[in-house]
């Protein structure tokens, strides 16, 4: 892989960076600005360089058009505090604000141009509306750094196309998530566990099947869990459930029993009337969700206080763990208990521990832990899952050829 180490003489030169400061927002309050942080070495690297810095980020998933609830600007301010210099910030991405921008920036000067996905050709599943927005993004630099781990497995314009128009490298933020993740898939020390929850379920469950092999444990919670206690023949009463997967979950079940995984699930989950911070909430078996007060309009939010203390142990006996998807809707504090177990048992691992997802990464950091704590937090969350799958990466491979 081309990295920026490699390169020489960036003084002077116009570099468009690829960053992924795809941050949680409140309104315009940045909840938690780790992807910011984690962007910091390179965008610094350049500027100590002396080189003119050119910022491109997707935020949310706005409709290919400007739209204000997903701008760019309290990312780019956090950006100025954190580098203790101004950041420009361009209030179009290819337009005449970004255009004029560029053109004022000096040696070791940082500009954001506004978020790209305000362009219908960055996910433009059509290669040539992709490449024409990518032709006209790379007018801006001399020079490409590619250092958005979380989109590496997308094919869109700032991170596929880009990359072949212009002469292309990794930054420092895709190294290091690579020589992390590298531990994970290559020789992992044993034993090796995988913990699995969120709300992506379906995308999640194929993760499994590559998993399976190179994994010692698979503990499940989150919103997936119900597909796997209704491949068992339970009920889950209003839970978040895949009903057309259960046939694949039962499969997996059964392989993990032919190569000796232990599949660990939640033996009690915490059950409530309805979404929402004013629910009523009740523990139950995992295999009597229903026999709940609240039926079968019972909601599984949470793994239950018993499967928290266990998927802990189940955790700590690891000496590498990789966690990717809350326990429950830790958004929410009475459905955070299980989110916050399985967090503070990595943070005592006695090996490595891994934290992949945006969202996984917010948790750990509203939930009061340190980066620190753990061996890595990955920025990506399907990048990294894709990257454990074994997949190729379409803009990682972009930068070997
Ligand atoms: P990540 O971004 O870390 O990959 P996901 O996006 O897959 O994680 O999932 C995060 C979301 O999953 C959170 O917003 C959380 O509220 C939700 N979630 C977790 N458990 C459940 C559940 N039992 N039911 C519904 N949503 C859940
Ligand atoms: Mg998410």
């Amino acid at each position: 892989m081309r990295k920026l180490s490699d390169i020489q003489a960036l003084d002077g030169k116009r570099v468009i960076i690829r960053c992924d400061l795809n941050v949680p927002l409140d309104g315009k309050n940045i909840t938690d600005d780790g992807r910011i942080v984690a962007s910091v070495p390179t965008i610094k690297y350049l500027v100590d360089q002396g080189a003119k810095v050119i910022v491109i980020s997707h935020l949310g998933r706005p409709d290919g058009a400007p739209d204000d609830r997903y701008s760019l600007e309290p990312a780019a301010n956090r950006l100025s505090e954190l580098l203790a210099q101004p950041v420009l910030f361009a209030a179009d991405t290819v337009g005449t604000q970004a255009n004029g921008a560029v053109k004022a920036l000096d040696r070791g000067g940082v500009v954001v141009l506004e978020n790209l996905r305000f362009n219908s050709g960055e996910t433009s599943k059509n290669d040539s509306e992709r490449k024409a927005f990518a032709e006209k993004l790379a007018e801006f630099g001399d020079l490409f750094v590619s250092d958005g781990f979380g989109v590496v497995h997308r094919k869109q314009a700032s991170v596929y196309e880009l990359a072949q128009i212009l002469p292309s490298c990794a930054g420092f933020l895709i190294e290091k998530e690579l020589e992390v993740l590298t531990r994970l898939t290559t020789a992992p020390v044993r034993p090796y566990a995988v913990v699995l929850g969120g709300s992506k379920v379906s995308d999640k469950l194929g993760v499994i099947d590559h998993l399976l092999p190179n994994v010692n444990k698979l503990l499940i919670g989150g919103g997936m869990v119900f597909t796997f206690l209704a491949a068992l023949g339970h009920k889950v009463g209003a839970s978040l459930l895949e009903a057309d997967q259960i046939p694949t979950v039962q499969g997996y079940l059964a392989r993990a029993k032919e190569l000796g995984v232990e599949v660990v699930l939640p033996t009690d989950i915490l059950v409530a009337s309805k979404f929402g911070a004013d629910a009523e909430v009740a523990t139950t078996r995992a295999d009597e969700i229903e026999d709940s007060p609240f039926g079968a309009s019972g909601l599984g939010l949470d793994i239950g206080p018993d499967s928290a203390e266990n998927f802990a142990r189940e955790i700590k006996e690891a000496k590498t763990v990789f966690w990717n998807g809350p326990m429950g809707v830790f958004e929410i504090d009475k459905f955070a208990q299980g989110t916050r177990a399985v967090a503070k048992a990595l943070t005592e691992v006695d090996g490595l521990s891994v934290v992949g997802g945006g969202d996984s990464a917010a948790a750990v950091r509203i939930l009061g832990f340190e980066d620190s704590q753990f061996g890595h937090i990955s920025t990506g969350g399907g990048a990294s899952l894709e990257f454990l799958e074994g997949k190729k990466l379409p803009g990682l491979e972009v930068l070997n050829d």
